[in-house]
């Protein structure tokens, strides 16, 4: 077994070291990841200048590691294209250090790193530890090593975001595949001035506390419990194919009355 792993928290926090060494005890593990943090890079690539790599060596036997100047994207791409000895089996983001729930999946650089991967036609998985503080690696990472096992059995593609709740294995009630839920800001934007009078911002607001629905990854996290969501990159609304027809006809007949 061959695993790339990235993430988007940076080459050097743990999460991504926990989650190296779980998987290691299963195959070869290639880490190539950003040299900085770039949390909330969401899915941006590098085109516009090089993207340059560093080895930076082994970590036992089963691990290497690289770092790069890009995004967590252009990791999985310069992985899967030169680093790797060939293509891997599975493509892993994380362990993300916070969650990466619902709505704020299209700012996720975790979630990207694993988009990526399977653009490049390699199973992919995003995984975040839902805290910020006091996070409970050994479990998170004991976790999805669980889950990229029985991944590997399946013998299909998958795509999946999952998000492990920050307690002990005794507390994990267990395993849940789930959609995703809404995630709204309050304060989402804050005007503040430099000493020299400019306004500048910060984005980033307070999030609202309301019930998550049931069967959402929202609502998994709440009660202990691992969300699995499976996720994919077409974003058609495929009910607005159907409900948008009037607004095609009108069109077509403003068109033919020219
Ligand atoms: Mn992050």
């Amino acid at each position: 077994m061959l695993f790339l792993l990235t993430n988007d928290d940076g080459v050097d926090s743990p999460g991504l070291e926990h989650l190296a060494l779980g998987l290691s005890v299963h195959g070869e593990v290639c880490v190539v990841a950003p040299e900085r943090e770039r949390s909330a890079a969401g899915h941006s690539i590098t085109m516009h200048k090089p993207i340059r790599v560093r080895y930076k060596g082994e970590r036992g036997e089963r691990i290497r590691v690289w770092e790069t100047s890009g995004s967590p994207a252009d990791c999985v791409v310069v992985g899967v294209f030169d680093l790797l000895p060939r293509k891997p089996d599975l493509v892993v983001s994380g362990i993300n250090l916070g969650p990466n729930l619902g709505d704020d999946l299209t700012y996720s650089g975790t979630v990207s790193g694993a988009l990526e991967g399977f653009l490049c036609d390699v199973s992919a998985l995003a995984i975040s530890l839902t805290t910020f503080e006091n996070p409970n690696w050994e479990v998170a990472s004991q976790i999805a090593t669980e889950i990229v096992r029985a991944t590997m059995n399946l013998h299909s593609m998958v795509l999946l975001n999952v998000n492990v709740p920050n307690c002990t294995l005794d507390q994990i009630r267990g395993f849940s595949l789930t959609r995703l839920g809404r995630r709204r800001y309050r304060s989402r934007l804050t005007r503040r001035t430099d000493p020299f009078g400019r306004p500048y911002y910060w984005i980033g607001g307070i999030l609202e506390e309301k019930e998550p629905e049931p069967g959402t990854d929202g609502w998994a996290i709440e009660n202990n419990l691992v969300s699995i969501t499976p996720i994919t990159l077409d974003l058609t609304d495929y009910e607005g194919l159907k409900s948008l027809e009037p607004l095609r006809q009108e069109l077509e007949e403003l068109f033919s009355r020219r």
